[in-house]
């Protein structure tokens, strides 16, 4: 296979230049993602690169060799601010066109100029250095789990290795090893290889962003603004796979005479009652236990594999712990819950209802305690 030079640098720019307007289109349509923007830039400056590379012998060299290198370098500095601005980073200038103002500023040197060698090890260096810092930088957030974030952080990691990889070749093979960096197939491999790793790291930074919004809509999606605990769609997704696995106890909560709440003392209030019997309930909730908000002043909770006396017991905990909560807005409002307890397997919709009935009695028993469901409803204290 014969590949021409001057085509492939032609394709290679031409990529690089669709990418980078993608990139810059995507992130003038959500400004938030500034990553985007950095990676689009990086894609144009690494266009002009490749141009100027390929004018090799065409233009000056102090513009195919000198300023050549220096917009690579920008660009995979770039690239690393596009990860940082990704993982919400601090990007500085300085940081991000450090490679480029070394490399300009060795170039300044005359016998560093005059050397090939010299000038591969220090271009191959700093651009490696760039992508291993842009892999660590994704592989350190790692906690906010992203199906391309791996693949992303090896990508750039293998992109660093091959960079480095120049560095003894150099060093132990005359220089160059095949021809002059003008051979083409030099070019034709150079562009092959940016081809690829454009194409790659494209696409693998549009899925992350793709991916951390879709996240991001998820969990918008499962939680209750207010309080931020699962909302009841996701409270009944939870319940049906526990259920699925065998069964559970389930706790419904709701506080009582919670409209008084609002009447004397606004909604402000009652917003914050809300929240505090969350963390008051969170507090003593076993860690496997799935909370979450049905509506108004309504929760439950499913407790996987608990027995009915055991899930009594946690359920008097928390009345306890909402008989002894202090708004501070009102230190001296006393806000109270009555609790429905059940244990069962198969629908949750069946189980709520169940729980409801407990809850019910505890109502009309005069509220503020724990009544577990059954044949004979049980009133615990
Ligand atoms: P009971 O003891 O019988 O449960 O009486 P209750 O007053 O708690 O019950 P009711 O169902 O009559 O009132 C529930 C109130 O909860 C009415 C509604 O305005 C209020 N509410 C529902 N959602 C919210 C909310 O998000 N914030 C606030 N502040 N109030 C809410
Ligand atoms: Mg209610
Ligand atoms: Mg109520």
């Amino acid at each position: 296979m014969k590949l021409d030079a001057p085509t492939l640098v032609t394709v290679t720019i031409f990529v690089m230049v669709v990418m980078g307007g993608l990139y810059l289109l995507s992130w003038s349509q959500s400004r938030q993602t500034r990553a985007l923007g950095f990676l689009g830039a990086a894609q144009i400056v690494g266009a002009g690169a490749v141009a100027l590379f390929g004018l090799r012998g065409h233009v000056p060299d102090w513009l195919s060799i000198g300023f050549a290198n220096a917009a690579m370098l920008l660009a995979f500095g770039l690239i690393w601010a596009g990860a940082r601005s990704f993982e919400g980073r601090r990007v500085t200038a300085r940081q991000t066109g450090a490679g480029a103002v070394l490399w300009l500023a060795a170039c300044l040197v005359p016998p560093f100029y005059a050397s090939l060698g010299a000038r591969v090890i220090l271009a191959s260096a700093v651009a490696g250095l760039y992508c291993a810092l842009a892999a660590r930088t994704l592989w350190h957030h790692r906690g906010e789990r992203l199906p391309s974030r791996a693949p992303a952080a090896i990508l750039l990691a293998s992109e660093a290795l091959l960079s480095w990889a120049r560095i003894p070749a150099t060093l132990v093979l005359p220089v160059p090893p095949v021809g002059t960096p003008t051979d083409p197939f030099w070019v034709a491999a150079l562009c092959f290889v940016a081809l690829l790793y454009t194409v790659a790291v494209a696409v693998l930074f549009m899925a992350l962003a793709k991916e951390r919004l879709e996240a991001e809509q998820r969990r918008a999606a499962e939680t209750d603004p207010l309080t931020g605990i699962a909302n009841r769609r996701a409270l009944s997704g939870q319940a049906r796979r526990i259920l699925a696995a065998g069964p559970a106890a389930l706790l419904l909560f709701d506080l009582d005479h919670f409209k008084r709440v609002n009447d004397t003392f606004g909604h402000a209030v009652g917003d914050a009652v809300l929240v505090g019997f969350c963390a008051a309930a969170r507090q003593v909730l076993p860690g496997d236990a799935a909370f979450g908000r049905l509506g108004g002043e309504e929760f439950a909770c499913l407790l996987p594999g608990v027995a009915v006396g055991e899930a009594a017991r946690i359920a008097e905990t928390v009345r306890q712990a909402v008989a002894a909560m202090r708004p501070d807005l009102v230190p001296d409002l006393a806000v109270t819950v009555s609790v429905g307890v059940v244990r069962g397997a198969g629908d949750f919709e069946t189980l709520l209802d169940l729980a409801d009935r407990a809850l019910y009695q505890a109502k009309a028993q005069g509220r503020d305690r724990v009544v577990i469901a059954g044949p004979g409803l049980r009133q615990v204290a």
